[in-house]
């Protein structure tokens, strides 16, 4: 239960005074529901009102703060025109500019005759001098409620900086002060301010430099955050790992045949990826590991070999992927190689239905069929497994490992193995899994060749297309990737229909597929196929190839428009190439004009292949809050840090947290119990329910 010293800080925003209804509205659309998200909400800028001119001296385009007597209203009989007050000072006049300006309320605001001090920004229209909506108007006597230095907070459009300050200083008057969580000797070492003086000074700012992230006032939120992030994470981890799973370890039977029918031998990070996996597997302990490789690093077969193990231990395993190519693709690598072995395995989608679900159905919930490949419908209710040890969840580039653990749960406490493709920085994976165990695939299976990449000026288009002829005629498969499906007026993007249409002009129309997005399955499917073993030798595609086709005949990627996409992106769509061992290229075709990182991004892209130092490039040019896109991708969102300027008190926190609970795991000591006030004030309240009370 959330203690009560911190309620008021999650009342909802209209319990703020000055606060009604439809301020309340605009603030929980920039901020969050409660007074504490509002807190939370920090500054990106101040402005300067200590500017205090004449009007004389006053520059267009300024904020100024001028001492004005009030003249002369014209109030528009149209309310559609706006308000006009003429305004004055010895050194010349102004106009006061309202639209939809209520005239009983202006009256009141600025009388006639009367003296102003009012701040704002000074525009010219048509040669006059004006200041439309004016931010801040006083009686002189009441000048010292302008404030020198003002904080802009980001996305409150439709509240005034008076009423955003109001309910500012009502919501930091209800801030408590609570007992200090953060270490002594961390505290006087970095000499940070305590929370409740950290967050007032955060939403007063005196200068520029208390708005840097990397100010002590900035750090010491960020910490608080992250620390409650890693605290969350590891006390969940520290839970699941207490309870405990099943001793895993198989004869090796199954694993030896399928390994001797492998047309290759494992490289050596594949071996030592399958030894902590089977180690992990073995402890009487629950297995939650991470498995990380560039794509085409074979993490596949290391899915499989694990699977294996659970199989010849009498159990199942399934391995659930995030879209349906992927899941086939899946299927048809596994399928046929335990077949050989006697193994039957079943593949579940939201398309498979029918007396056919029903079959795989019966197959899983009896034990016939020990292997499943699926998507998110192996996750429904109806799927039963006799007996789960092994759950695979291949998230190639999303995150979000947290919902998908209850698949763990259809199992007595199953293994978990989560598989990504995309080189996650440390950091981030941090952020994500918390102490998540990992392990990384480094070395490419043999006899890869380097992809050579090329950057190309979408103005020589006509070149890529001369030269995609000539490697057709030495009988390359070509990937043609478009950022997006149709073309629409506001957008020059190159549109994937339109770029099938010039191909089929230029090759003729069978050699030619396109797959996007809004194809239902089927169509795809015939389309892939036609790629795959047909006729086609140019696939036009949508990121939709992204996750997922394994076409190892494919040898060239044209990129459109490639200064659109980040780079983990390009990064998975060259992945794409290179995975048989003839020779691959990538054509990454590049607007004229491009942003200082767009140009950065596509360097990056020609000088390596490595997808570890790609991610930690694409963290340093875009900051975490844009890698792929943080809400889908499951990754938690922090309101405070920011992992690419805070990655080292990431990892402070990181072993901060680890230490805590090692001494203290139930937070019931000292600190511990501070703590938890921590936790709530980030609604880790769930983290706090794994915890026995104290
Ligand atoms: P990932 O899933 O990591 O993107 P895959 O598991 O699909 O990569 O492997 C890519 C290709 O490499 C597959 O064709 C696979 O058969 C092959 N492969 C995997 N491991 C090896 C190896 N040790 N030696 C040679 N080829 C391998
Ligand atoms: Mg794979």
């Amino acid at each position: 239960m959330r203690p009560d010293i911190l309620f008021p800080l999650f009342a909802a925003l209209n319990s703020l005074k000055g606060v009604g209804p439809r301020i309340a509205a605009l603030l929980e659309k920039a901020a969050g529901p409660h007074v504490i998200d509002l807190l939370w909400h920090l500054p990106r800028e101040i402005v300067d009102r200590r500017e205090r001119p004449t009007i004389a001296q006053a520059l267009p385009g300024k904020i100024v703060t001028l001492t004005l007597t009030i003249g002369r209203h014209d109030a528009p009989s149209d309310r559609r025109r706006p308000y006009r007050i003429q305004a004055s000072d010895p050194t010349g006049s102004l106009t006061l500019t309202f639209f939809r300006g209520d005239k009983k309320y202006l009256e009141q605001l600025l009388p006639e005759g009367s003296q102003r001090i009012v701040s704002g920004r000074l525009d010219l229209y048509n040669g006059i001098k004006q200041m439309s909506h004016p931010d801040h108007v006083h009686p002189l006597d009441k000048a010292s409620e302008i404030p020198d230095i003002e904080p802009v907070y980001p996305l409150t459009q439709g509240v005034t900086p008076k009423v955003l300050g109001k309910a500012l200083t009502a919501a930091l008057a209800r801030v408590p002060e609570l007992p200090e969580w953060l270490d002594t000797a961390h505290l006087a070492r970095t000499k940070w301010p305590a929370w409740h003086e950290a967050l007032h000074a955060a939403h007063g700012p005196r200068g520029p430099s208390d708005l840097s992230p990397l100010s002590p006032i900035r750090q010491r939120l960020a910490y608080d955050e992250l620390l409650a992030n890693q605290l969350a994470l590891t006390v969940v981890r520290r839970k699941a790992k207490r309870q405990g799973g099943q001793s895993v370890e198989g004869d090796g039977s199954l694993r030896r045949q399928v390994r001797d029918a492998l047309p290759f031998a494992l490289t050596g990070s594949q071996e030592s990826a399958l030894a902590e996996i089977f180690a992990d597997m073995a402890s009487p302990n629950r297995m939650l590991r991470l498995l990380q490789g560039d794509v085409g690093s074979g993490k596949t077969v290391v899915a499989l070999m694990a699977m294996l193990n659970a199989v010849e231990c009498g159990g199942q395993a399934a391995l659930m992927a995030p879209t349906e190519i992927l899941a086939r693709q899946h299927y048809e690598t596994i399928a046929p190689l335990v077949a050989k072995i006697g193994l039957k395995c079943v593949i579940l989608t939201g398309r498979d239905k029918g007396a056919a679900r029903r079959d795989s159905l019966a197959a899983l919930a009896e034990g016939r069929a020990p292997i499943a490949i699926g998507t998110h419908a192996l996750f429904q209710d109806d799927v039963a497994f006799r007996d789960l040890k092994l759950a695979i969840i291949d998230e190639q580039h999303r995150f979000g490992v947290h919902q998908r653990l209850s698949l763990g749960s259809k199992g007595h406490r199953a293994d978990v193995l989560v598989m990504t493709a995309t080189p996650i920085p440390r950091t981030l994976t941090m952020t994500a899994y918390g102490d998540l165990d990992s392990s990384r695939l480094t070395d490419k299976p043999p006899g890869r060749q380097p992809i050579k990449t090329v950057v190309i000026a979408d103005s020589r288009l006509h070149e890529v297309v001369d030269g995609i002829g000539r490697k057709l005629k030495e009988g390359a498969k070509v990937y043609w990737v478009c950022p997006l499906v149709e073309e629409s007026e506001t957008s020059d993007l190159a549109d994937a229909e339109g770029r099938y249409a010039d191909l089929c002009r230029s090759f003729g129309e069978a050699k030619v597929a396109l797959v996007h997005g809004r194809m239902k399955g089927k169509e795809k499917d015939a389309a892939m196929a036609r790629f795959i073993d047909g006729p086609a030798d140019i696939l036009v595609a949508t990121t939709v190839i992204e996750v997922g086709v394994n076409v190892p005949a494919a040898t060239v990627m044209v990129i459109e428009h490639a200064e659109r996409f980040g780079l983990a992106q390009l990064h998975q769509l060259r992945g794409r190439v290179g995975r048989g061992d003839a020779a691959s290229t990538c054509i990454l075709v590049r607007a004229e004009q491009l942003s200082e990182t767009a140009r950065e991004r596509l360097r990056t892209m020609a000088e390596t292949e490595d997808g570890f130092l790609i991610a930690e490039k694409d963290l340093e040019l875009r900051g975490a809050g844009e890698i792929l896109g943080t809400k889908q991708s499951g990754l938690p969102e922090f309101r405070l840090a920011d992992i690419a300027l805070h990655g080292e008190l990431m990892r402070i926190a990181h072993d901060d947290a680890r230490l805590v609970l090692e001494r203290d795991p139930d937070l019931t000591g000292d600190r511990g119990r501070k703590l938890r006030y921590l936790l709530y004030l980030f609604e880790r309240d769930a983290a706090i329910a794994n915890l026995k009370s104290g």
